[in-house]
């Protein structure tokens, strides 16, 4: 492609040129013809009309002698370039400007035709074979007396009009190879605008086809091939950050898979080769057992999230009230709260509050916020549920005064497998997957979820859901 886009382009120059050349040398060059032999015939031919009516009508009305007739028409012809001459009708010469006067020997044009002319006032030839040259030979009539006695007949050589016809042609030539070569700037722009920039991309297109999509390349052009070249570099840096985020992932899965899968391995073959004694039995199969159930936690996790992350999922919309569905959620987590001595207070707009959602996922992004919260809360505090209505949205807050998330975790939060370092202590069985499913499913509803959290005071997560237009519907 590289080779044969500049090839083409330099083949269509050639062609312009050659066609350029073609054009000059036939249309140009019989249009000048034409033209300068039209001029000529006009100029000759107002020539002859006025020998016609002065000295050569003289010739037949007045005594004027054909020495002083052939003196005019001499001068004339050196004047013109032209061979003057005045024959009779029936083709008798009676004067030409290039011989003398012989009235013993007369020449007699044979099949001599005055309307040999047809239409025009001039003809091209031999004229009836008197000339070995080409001639371009204009007529005017001498009247006398309302009778033609004869004519008076300019004969100029065609050669002439084909030397000044070259002439001109030279300056078209000329002109044409200015043109050919001003063109090449033509050239040079589309080099430098478009071949070296599309070779560029090119490259890169290669470089990121090979699989080195961190290739980087520079067009600096604002039109549509920087724009192009923007574009190209911008889609292989979002490839490349896929990428990576897609190699993290699958770290962090195997990760999170492997520490279970040890642990749960290492009890059961300590408990085979009799390393833990059967009365520990219990206890371990314990730990092993809330070791699987982490794993099904994680599994189902994953499930989700790539569920909600096909574009386009389908959401099972409904009209339910959202204060129901807190006091349900808040409920569920009734036995854990008494545990920690954690208190949930709700704080709800109105007994009913309706919204349009889908009440599954709605209900588990409750669910993962409550859990959070009371996971990360210490004893004897209150978590705040709140709703509040405004601008046709209910806004849903659940606050915690727990250790709150350090400033620089605020952003990675939503990040999947990401817990800070100060909840790992806290919090061995989380999966990191939580918030990524919460905040997919607000996003999949078209709403935002928010943080505001302050390091060891608490934190407060609010997100946004459509009010349902008509209540009753359900
Ligand atoms: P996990 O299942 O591990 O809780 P999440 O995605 O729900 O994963 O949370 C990610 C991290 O965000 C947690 O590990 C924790 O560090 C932080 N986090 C989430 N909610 C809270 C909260 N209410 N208070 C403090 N930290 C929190």
């Amino acid at each position: 492609m590289r080779k044969t886009l500049y090839l083409k382009f330099l083949l269509a120059y050639l062609i312009f040129g050659f066609f350029g050349f073609v054009v000059v040398a036939t249309f140009v060059s019989s249009m000048t013809m034409e033209h300068l032999k039209r001029e000529k015939a006009d100029a000759l031919y107002r020539e002859a009309t006025l020998i016609a009516n002065t000295y050569a009508s003289d010739l037949y009305n007045v005594e004027t002698s054909l020495e002083s007739v052939k003196k005019q028409l001499d001068a004339l012809d050196t004047y013109l370039s032209a061979r003057l001459w005045i024959i009779n009708p029936s083709g008798r010469l009676i004067l030409d400007s290039q011989s003398p006067i012989d009235v013993e020997n007369e020449t007699v044009i044979s099949d001599f035709d005055p309307t040999v002319t047809e239409t025009s006032y001039y003809t091209v030839g031999y004229f009836f074979g008197s000339f070995t040259e080409e001639q371009l030979s204009v007529f005017a009539p001498i009247t006398s007396n309302y009778k033609v006695r004869g004519y008076v007949v300019i004969h100029y050589p065609m050669v002439n009009i084909s030397i000044s016809c070259n002439g001109l042609l030279n300056i078209s030539y000329l002109m044409l190879v200015i043109l050919f070569l001003l063109s090449l700037i033509i050239l040079i722009f589309f080099t430098e605008m478009v071949y070296l920039p599309l070779r560029r991309i090119t490259e890169a297109t290669e470089q990121y086809a090979a699989g080195n999509m961190h290739y980087e390349f520079q067009i600096d052009s604002e039109d549509e091939i920087g724009y192009l070249g923007a574009t190209l570099s911008y889609m292989a840096n979002e490839i490349a950050r896929s990428e990576d985020d897609q190699k993290k992932f699958v770290a962090n899965v195997s990760h999170d898979f492997r520490s279970p899968l040890t642990s749960i391995k290492g009890y059961l073959e300590a408990m085979l080769d009799g390393t833990i004694p059967p009365e520990f039995y219990e206890k371990y199969l314990t730990i092993v057992l809330n070791e699987t159930e982490r794993l099904t936690k994680l599994t189902n996790g994953l499930l989700t999230l790539n569920n909600l992350n096909t574009k386009g999922i389908l959401l099972d919309k409904s009209a339910f009230n959202i204060n129901m569905v807190i006091r349900n959620t808040a409920a569920s987590f009734e036995g854990t709260c008494k545990n920690k001595t954690i208190a949930i207070e709700l704080i709800l707009t109105g007994d009913e509050l309706y919204v349009n959602a889908d009440v599954e996922k709605i209900q588990q992004v409750l669910y993962n916020l409550l859990d959070n919260a009371i996971k990360f809360s210490s004893p004897d505090s209150i978590i705040k549920i709140e709703t509040t209505e405004k601008h046709n949205k209910v806004f849903v807050s659940v606050k915690d005064s727990g250790i709150g998330i350090p400033k620089d975790d605020l952003k990675l939060i939503w990040d999947r497998f990401y817990k800070s370092d100060s909840s790992r202590g806290k919090d061995k069985r989380g999966t990191g997957l939580g918030l990524s499913i919460t905040k997919e499913i607000i996003h999949a509803h078209g709403e935002h979820i928010n943080v505001i959290s302050t390091e060891g005071v608490g934190s407060e997560f609010i997100f946004s859901l459509p009010v349902a237009e008509d209540e009753n519907e359900d």
